[in-house]
């Protein structure tokens, strides 16, 4: 493996910390978006989880400097060209990523792996009109990405051993530790999240609890770290609907049917953090 130019696709909640941590392991990064205010804001998003990084002491003060210099931003698609590697992190929608990965085939040079952080979408889909479809994978990382372990990789219909080995490598070089899994709807991570956050939204939906008890008993009562409505917000209402979606679709099993109240409040545009509502408010300081 010699890998040392990584290009990631997108450049939003997760493309900027996917970026944020090959550059924190001295890669070299390509941040590619269609609008540059984006990818501005994407670099003060960075800036300023380094600067956490640097309080909580994980990693020195005069790092700062060298992971922001090794990230170069770019609208221009043609830039990838010169990537040993790409992760595409933009919008979780079939159309745009199956148009991104048509381009990237055609752009990159020929022994380029594609990769993949969707959270639900059929990577043997993604790759069927990609030449390499033996060089596309799911690379999943995890949100907050600079400090979540995981990294699902997601073994399409043709992914090669030799494409699974690298990936499988290259997760483990930048701290994460990958878990293999196969190609199914909402893999594993998903099929077992995205359920129970839908679940908890039906019970704000019904009136069963408002969001802060139902987070309150899931923290408390099942210890997890975070609500799952808080959890949503960080994710995205509107990522969490398409994730619901895909795997409803399928799966087929109405069990997994979107709640109404998400599918509202993502018509209504209150998407969580990144719109300063969803759940919870974030624009009261
Ligand atoms: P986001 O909405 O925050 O960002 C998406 C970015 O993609 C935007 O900046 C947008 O401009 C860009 N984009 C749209 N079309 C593009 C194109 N044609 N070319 C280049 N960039 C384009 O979304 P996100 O939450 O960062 O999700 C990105 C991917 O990561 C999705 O596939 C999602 O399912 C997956 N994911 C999300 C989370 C999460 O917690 N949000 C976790 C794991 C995986």
């Amino acid at each position: 493996m010699n890998i040392k130019k990584i290009a990631v696709v997108g450049s939003g909640t997760m493309g900027n910390g996917i970026a944020h941590i090959f550059s924190q392991y001295n890669y070299q990064v390509i941040l590619y978006d269609i609008n540059m205010n984006y990818l501005r804001k994407a670099i003060d998003t960075i800036s300023l989880n380094i600067d956490r990084q640097i309080k909580k002491g994980t990693i020195a003060g005069e790092k700062k400097e060298k992971i922001l210099k090794h990230i170069t931003i770019t609208t221009d698609i043609n830039t990838i060209k010169d990537a040993d590697f790409v992760i595409e992190a933009a919008t979780e929608s079939v159309e745009i990523k199956k148009d991104i990965f048509t381009k990237l085939d055609n752009i990159c040079k020929p022994e380029v792996i594609l990769s993949t952080n969707t959270s639900s979408i059929s990577v043997t889909d993604l790759a069927r009109n990609v030449k390499r479809h033996d060089k596309v994978i799911g690379m999943h990382f995890m949100n907050p990405v600079p400090i979540m372990q995981l990294v699902e990789v997601i073994r399409g219909y043709s992914t090669s051993n030799e494409t699974f080995e690298t990936v499988k490598s290259l997760s483990e070089s930048i701290g994460k530790t990958p878990v293999e899994v196969q190609d199914y709807p909402g893999f594993v991570s998903n099929r077992i999240l995205m359920p129970m956050i839908n679940e908890a939204i039906y019970c704000v939906m019904e009136g069963v609890a408002n969001p802060e008890a139902v987070d309150t008993v899931m923290k408390l009562g099942m210890n997890h770290p975070i609500g799952p409505l808080a959890l949503a917000d960080m994710i995205g209402l509107d990522v969490c609907l398409s994730i619901m979606n895909v795997i409803h679709e399928g799966l087929g099993d109405t069990k997994y049917r979107p709640c109404p109240l998400l599918k509202k409040m993502v018509a209504s545009g209150n998407l969580g953090r990144k719109t300063g509502k969803g759940f919870y408010d974030y624009t009261i300081k």
